[in-house]
C-alpha cells in the first residue's frame, strides 16, 4: 500500500519560530554523543538556577487538591480581581474590571487568540523589527500580513516614527509594541511611545502592547505602560508571569483590554469565543497569579544594583563590547543582549550557519538575529541569564570563535 504523504498545512508556509529550530536539533544531537552545551537560546529562567518564589508555589499546591475542575473560560475570578488590583496601583492606567482580563497558558496562547479573533486575509499588522518572533509567526498562522517596522540601534533601539508611519496603509489594522523589548532589551521613551498612540490614534489601530518584562529594568529607567497614553483607544496589554515570577514553565498569562470597546464588540466576543473553545486555562497554574502579584515582589532584589540579574547584564553588555568588531547597546532592560557584528569585520552572509558554527564549535547555542525579523545577517540574540561566571566564560568564548571565523 502507498501512503498518501502528508505534507504541513499551507497556513504554516511564513510561520517561523527560530528560537527552537533547527539549531536545537543539533544540540540535542551533541548532547546525546555527551557534550554538554549551553543554551542561551530561551529566555527561561529555571534552568538558570532561578528558584520559583516559595510563595506562589505553597499557594499554588495548597489550591491544587481543589482545582482539578475546568475554570470559566477567562480565567478564576480571584485571579482575574488580583490583575485588576495590580493595575490600580499604576498611576495613569485606564480603569478596568475583572471581565476585561483574560487569562492564558502564558501570553503565548493569548497572542495566538487574538490574531485569530482580529485577521482576515490581507490585514496587515505593524510589527517591530527586531521582534519576538511569535508576533510575527501568529500573524502569518492568522491570515495576516506582518510589516515590520524598524527599531532603530543608532537610537538606543528606539521604534521609528517615520518609518511606521511611512508603513501604514489601508490595510493596517493594529500596531504591535513590544516593551521593554525582547530581543533588544530596550525600553522605550515616553517621547516615542506617544508618538505610537498618536499615530495609532491618527490611524485608528488597534493596540497590542506585549509588556511582560514592565518589571524587570535596569539603572532607574521607568516602564511606561502603552494604556496610560492611550485612555481614548483599544488597548490590549500582554504580561504573565514567565518572567517576573520565573515560571515559564506554569505557563499562566494575561491580557487586559482597556479604553473603548463598543466599536470593536464584534472582535472581542471573538476572543471570548476563542477563550471558551480552548475551555479554560491551566487551573493550577491560574492560582499562581493572586499569589504572585499579591506578595512581595521579588524580582526588586534581582534586578538592583547588586542583583543578580543587573550584574549578569553588565558583563554579558561589557564583555561582547570588548569583543573586536562587535558593539551592543546597552540593554535597559528584559533578559536579553542583541550585539552587532560589524560587516566590515566579521563579514557573515547567513547568520544562521554561523550559529551553528558556534554551536559545533563551542558548544553554546545562541539565536541569529534574522531569527527576529531582523533583515540583515548581522546580529545575535545572548540571554542574559546564566550567573557570572558562566556568562563571561561564553561571552569570552564568542569572542575567540569570532577571531578566527569566515564564511
Ligand atoms: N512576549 C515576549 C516578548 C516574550 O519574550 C515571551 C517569551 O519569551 C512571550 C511573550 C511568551 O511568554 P509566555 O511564557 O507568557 O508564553
Amino acid at each position: 500500500m502507498t501512503r498518501r504523504t502528508l505534507d504541513q498545512s499551507s497556513k504554516l508556509k511564513n510561520v517561523l519560530y527560530e528560537i527552537r529550530g533547527k539549531a536545537l536539533v543539533e544540540a540535542a544531537r551533541l548532547e546525546s554523543e555527551g557534550h554538554q552545551i549551553l543554551k542561551l537560546n530561551t529566555g527561561n529562567p529555571a534552568v538558570f538556577g532561578f528558584e520559583a518564589p516559595h510563595q506562589i508555589v505553597r499557594d499554588m499546591l495548597a489550591a491544587l487538591p481543589n482545582a482539578h475542575g475546568y475554570s470559566d473560560s477567562k480565567g478564576i475570578i480571584s485571579a482575574r480581581r488580583a490583575v485588576v488590583s495590580r493595575y490600580e496601583q499604576i498611576e495613569d492606567f485606564p480603569r478596568f474590571d475583572p471581565d476585561d482580563v483574560y487569562l492564558g497558558n502564558g501570553v503565548s496562547e493569548l497572542i495566538t487568540m487574538v490574531m485569530q479573533a482580529l485577521l482576515d486575509e490581507g490585514d496587515e499588522v505593524l510589527i517591530p523589527a527586531p521582534d519576538y518572533p511569535l508576533w510575527t509567526a501568529m500573524t502569518s498562522l492568522a491570515g495576516g500580513t506582518p510589516v515590520h517596522y524598524v527599531c532603530d540601534e543608532e537610537n538606543g533601539w528606539q521604534p521609528d516614527l517615520d518609518d511606521i508611519r511611512a508603513r501604514i496603509t489601508p490595510q493596517t489594522k493594529a500596531i504591535v509594541i513590544i516593551n521593554p523589548n525582547n530581543p533588544t532589551g530596550a525600553v522605550y521613551s515616553r517621547e516615542v511611545l506617544e508618538g505610537i498612540v498618536q499615530i495609532a490614534r491618527e490611524n485608528q489601530l488597534l493596540l497590542l502592547s506585549d509588556e511582560i518584562y514592565d518589571r524587570i529594568l535596569f539603572d532607574g529607567v521607568d516602564h511606561i505602560p502603552t494604556a496610560t497614553l492611550a485612555p481614548d483607544l483599544l488597548c490590549l496589554t500582554f504580561n504573565g508571569l514567565s518572567k517576573t515570577y520565573r515560571v515559564a514553565g506554569f505557563r499562566s498569562g494575561w491580557l487586559v483590554i482597556t479604553g473603548p470597546k463598543t466599536h470593536a464588540k464584534g472582535f472581542l466576543e471573538g476572543i471570548t469565543l476563542l477563550a471558551s473553545t480552548r475551555l479554560c486555562p491551566n487551573v493550577p497554574a491560574q492560582h499562581a497569579v493572586q499569589a504572585a502579584l499579591g506578595g512581595v515582589q521579588s524580582i526588586d532584589a534581582l534586578i538592583s544594583p547588586t542583583g543578580r540579574l543587573h550584574e549578569q547584564r553588565d558583563i554579558a553588555w561589557q564583555g561582547l563590547e570588548s569583543i573586536p568588531g562587535v558593539s551592543c547597546v546597552k540593554p535597559e532592560g528584559a533578559l536579553y543582549a542583541f550585539p552587532k557584528l560589524d560587516p566590515n569585520v566579521h563579514e557573515i552572509r547567513d547568520d544562521e550557519k554561523l550559529v551553528y558554527d558556534l554551536l559545533v564549535s563551542e558548544k553554546i547555542l545562541l539565536v541569529q538575529g534574522t531569527g527576529f525579523n531582523w533583515a540583515t545577517p548581522d546580529h545575535l540574540r545572548v540571554v542574559t541569564l546564566p550567573e557570572a561566571r558562566v556568562l563571561s566564560e561564553a561571552v569570552e568564548r564568542l569572542g575567540n570563535f569570532l577571531s578566527s571565523y569566515r564564511q
